[in-house]
């Protein structure tokens, strides 16, 4: 007999051909396998009816590590087609069915990894050494069919040597498209600040990139999905010059570490930690340090946090860094100031990146799509995304559902993200950023294009944020015009609550979203909402004290803005005290209390804010120097505290009050150490967040309670409001595949305008 079968998914670039030509070959079958332009592959099998029906069992059963198969279709064929071997054939740029998409970037294996340290393997010491299993992906393909030349890769040649293992059906590297070596790959060279060149040799310039290093010089190193910026964590006067370059005075550097034996000694890995951190994705991994951190570590690197975000070497350049040298941790920041997109090409390296390094360390191969790092931190022991980018991005999140249209939904303001939903998959794009940049808005629009060429769809709909002046709203309202298609604003919180379901496939649920900012129906700043819906609605059924935000944008930068909205006169000696925190000292302060007496204020219901003034007012932060600065801080210093204050929650109708908890820190903040204020106030939050929810809850019959938000990243607060919700009888729902922050926004906005159209 003769079958054609179409399987999608993620089967290109995952060894998925090589893997169907030895299963073929295995049951005795003839016929062919190619690649399509539609992500897909096709499959045509003759042989003895049983072999043919076992072979398309162990498709399923024996699918390798990285593919993921959608959906198998088989066709009888009556043709009287005679094949008389099984072959790999050129690939088609036909489309026959949607659901597949190309594979994310994979970290470096452990075959690859023994080679490359391998003084007899012919890659040894090779950066841009790669196989069937790994390698990166998305970030050098420029269209499907997977092949190389539609990648990066096209300008290089194979030597005759690659050549043969690319053909040798029993090699590791048959038809990997990424296969290289010393003579015919990519190749790196090492300049200095003016891109003068000072390597002979991809080794050579490795090796003295290792050395220059470790000398205390801090480099641009190119990688896969981007540039990083690097240098040793030793040295405090290295790392804070480091910030002053990168304008990033205090937000937390991410490091990685020579080995998985490294991390151990200075943070403690869970068993779960341990397994994501050497997985094939090998993201960074936010981990708790330990006593001995500081013994290897700077301060400065993560200061004033409980935790730091750490990954090992994923490609081979990044594990010959540490090849010349004795360094076991570097500093591995994305090159980029923040919010802005990262650095991906040569030119633009040596233009922006010089003033900020000594050297700089590239290679001649093109980055397609920029890819940040993806971020991770177990949240009461679920996996949950900070930042869901390399290594997951492009997968599909699977739906319950099918949905006809597709959807483009353009995320919020900062953090952002796009999601692009069709069929029953919905597509989140790489991390994006704060898209007020210019530079970031024009990644957005040009990810855009790459996201719906690899997916070819035809949009039916698309959705963005409430607020009027995003730069995502302005590009949706553009978009809605240009193509004639329906545009719907989505209110930023209903927007995290559907995100929340979606992950679940539930209907309804009561949601505590509690974040820094999301534009309200009324026009207000919300950020402390209880919220009960679905995808076809909502209602605001609870919410934080309506308190002042003086100066608006300024009052999230200052929090003690916030802390004297809420204490009106009785901070007025308090703020005299710490005018130095103040940009324009007393003469600040004193339009501060004028605008509060005139009222002359915005209101916000954040709970981020909340967080922010006990921050202040502790001492602990006077300033927002990165997003979620003081909350984060506030949860480290509140790190094994206990609750002194005891403060029962203060509910009046649906509102919590939280004037309360902050009179009470303030006067009790020389009385207690700083620490259990800190638990204290955390805890009172938690506490009226989830009371509240619960109460409508029981009212309404209402089985399911979720978190999300920017404020769901604080562990403290996420498991004592699980731990109530539990405790009540209800089910509790936390993020686990898409990020609670605003990264996660745009993937609620999809569902919420698909479901409506499905109607
Ligand atoms: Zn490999
Ligand atoms: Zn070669
Ligand atoms: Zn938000």
């Amino acid at each position: 007999m003769i079958l054609d079968i179409h399987v999608t998914g993620v089967v290109q670039g995952v060894g998925f051909r090589p893997f169907i030509y030895r299963l073929a070959k295995s049951h005795n079958l003839k016929g062919c396998v190619m690649n399509l332009g539609d992500a897909g592959v096709k499959i045509t099998v003759q042989g003895k009816k049983e072999d043919v029906y076992r072979f398309i069992e162990n498709i399923k059963k024996k699918t390798p590590p990285l593919a993921k198969i959608e959906e198998i279709k088989v066709e009888e064929k009556r043709r009287e087609e005679v094949f008389v071997d099984f072959s790999i054939m050129q690939s088609k740029h036909e489309k026959e069915s949607a659901g597949s998409i190309i594979p994310s970037d994979i970290g470096i294996c452990d075959d690859c990894m023994r080679e490359l340290f391998d003084p007899i393997d012919r890659r040894y010491l090779y950066f841009f050494i790669t196989c069937t299993n790994c390698g990166p992906r998305f970030t050098i393909i420029n269209s499907i069919p997977y092949d190389r030349e539609r990648t990066s890769m096209a300008s290089f040649k194979m030597c005759s040597e690659c050549g043969e293992e690319y053909t040798n059906p029993a090699n590791r590297r048959f038809h990997a498209q990424t296969v290289a070596c010393h003579s015919c790959g990519p190749q790196v060279f090492l300049t200095d600040k003016r891109g003068v060149s000072l390597s002979n040799s991809s080794i050579d310039a490795l090796e003295k990139a290792s050395k220059l290093l470790a000398e205390g010089n801090i480099l641009a190193v190119k990688g896969n999905g981007g540039f990083h910026i690097a240098c040793s964590v030793e040295d405090d006067e290295i790392i804070l010059r480091l910030r002053g370059l990168l304008g990033r005075e205090q937000q937390p550097f991410a490091i990685m570490a020579r080995d998985f034996e490294t991390v151990k000694r200075f943070a403690h890995v869970s068993e779960e930690e341990g397994k994501l951190l050497t997985s094939p994705v090998k993201p960074i991994v936010v981990v708790k340090k330990r006593e001995e951190y500081d013994k290897f570590i700077s301060k400065q690197v993560s200061p004033k946090l409980h935790t730091i975000g750490v990954m090992l070497p994923y490609t081979g350049l990044h594990a010959l860094l540490f090849q010349w040298n004795k360094l076991n941790v570097l500093i591995m920041t994305s090159a980029n100031k923040p919010g802005y997109p990262m650095v991906v090409d040569n030119e633009e390296a040596q233009k922006k990146l010089s003033p900020m390094v000594d050297y700089l360390l590239m290679h001649d191969r093109d980055i397609v799509q920029r890819c940040d790092d993806s971020v991770i931190s177990f949240m009461g022991g679920k996996k949950t995304f900070l930042r869901r980018s390399r290594g997951y991005v492009p997968l599909p999140i699977t739906l319950k559902n099918r949905f006809k249209d597709p959807v483009f939904a353009t995320g919020p303001d900062t953090d952002v993200t796009f999601c692009i939903l069709t069929n029953s998959q919905a597509f989140l794009s790489q991390h994006i950023g704060d898209t007020s940049h210019y530079e970031t808005i024009e990644f957005f629009k040009k990810a855009f294009q790459h996201f719906q060429s690899l997916l070819d769809v035809k949009l039916s709909i698309v959705t963005c944020d409430l607020h009027p002046r995003f730069a995502t709203t302005l590009f949706a309202e553009q978009l809605s015009q240009e193509k004639n298609i329906p545009l719907i604003h989505i209110q930023h919180h209903h927007a995290h609550l559907a995100s929340l379901l979606g992950e679940h496939n539930k209907e309804e649920m009561i949601c505590v979203t509690a974040d820094g900012f999301g534009y309200g129906k009324d026009g207000n700043a919300w950020g402390g909402e209880i919220l009960l819906g679905g995808f076809s609605g909502y209602k605001r059924v609870g919410h934080l004290q309506l308190q002042p935000l003086v100066g608006g944008d300024l009052a999230a930068v200052y929090p003690l803005r916030v802390a004297a909205g809420i204490l009106g006169d009785d901070a007025m000696d308090f703020l005299m005290q710490n005018k130095k925190t103040f940009p324009h000292g007393e003469e600040e302060i004193t339009l501060i209390f004028k605008q509060l007496k005139n009222k002359q204020y915005i209101y916000t219901t954040s709970c981020g804010r909340i967080l922010d003034a006990v921050a202040a007012i502790l001492g602990i932060c006077y300033k927002r120097t990165y997003e979620g600065e003081p909350a984060r801080k506030l949860e480290a210093a509140a790190y094994m505290g206990k609750d002194v204050l005891q403060i029962e929650p203060v509910i009046k109708g649906n509102t919590l009050d939280t004037s309360i908890i902050i009179s009470k820190v303030f006067e009790y903040r020389d009385k207690y150490s700083l620490r259990d204020l800190a638990y204290s106030a955390e805890e009172y939050v938690a506490k009226g967040l989830v009371d509240l929810a619960v109460e409508y809850a029981e009212q309404e019959d209402i089985r399911c309670i979720g978190f999300s938000g920017g404020c769901a990243y604080n562990a403290h607060i996420l498991t004592r409001i699980r731990s109530i919700v539990e405790k009540a009888g209800f089910e509790f729902l936390q993020h686990e595949k898409v990020p609670p922050g605003d990264g996660g926004v745009s993937f609620g906005q999809a569902l919420i305008a698909a479901n409506m159209l499905d109607r």
